[in-house]
């Protein structure tokens, strides 16, 4: 199978305050499949590391105000690209970022409250018709 991964997952110091998200389980995806590992957030032309971010109506938007929704949603553009030219069987993603997450991010009120919804990447994945699954349900 062809997998694409949040690279954080895989170790890689791309998390907003330069830290990771190392999964031992998606590591070993490596032996046996083919694994593509993407940052929609540094993809975009963000930083490591960046002030964290919420979608706060429907804009993402970083702890200072400013808004981040260009970067976002370009950084998302080109990685649901790759997507498409490996023509991934599955997307395994970080759970709660504003990017990645799957089944639930933060609620646009930088208060640690979680909603029902997705990131802007995860989100574009799946309205272009690819599996995505929260690594929390790998
Ligand atoms: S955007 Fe996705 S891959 Fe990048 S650090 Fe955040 S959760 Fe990880």
């Amino acid at each position: 199978m062809k997998i694409l991964v949040s690279a954080c997952l895989l170790g890689r110091k791309c998390k907003y305050n330069g830290g990771d998200n190392f999964n031992e389980k998606v590591a070993a995806l490596q032996t046996g499949h083919e694994v593509i590992p993407v940052c929609p957030e540094v993809a975009g032309g963000l930083s490591v590391p960046r002030l964290p971010c919420e979608i706060v109506n429907g804009e993402v938007i970083n702890t200072a105000g400013e808004s981040r929704d260009r970067e976002y949603r370009l950084g998302a553009e080109k990685c649901l690209a790759i997507a498409e030219r490996e023509n991934i069987d599955l997307a395994v993603l970080q759970s709660r970022s504003p990017s990645c997450g799957v089944k639930n991010i933060y609620d646009g009120t930088f208060s640690g409250r979680l909603i029902e919804g997705s990131g802007v990447f995860a989100s574009l994945l799946t309205e272009n018709g690819f599996r995505v699954l929260d690594v929390e349900d790998f």
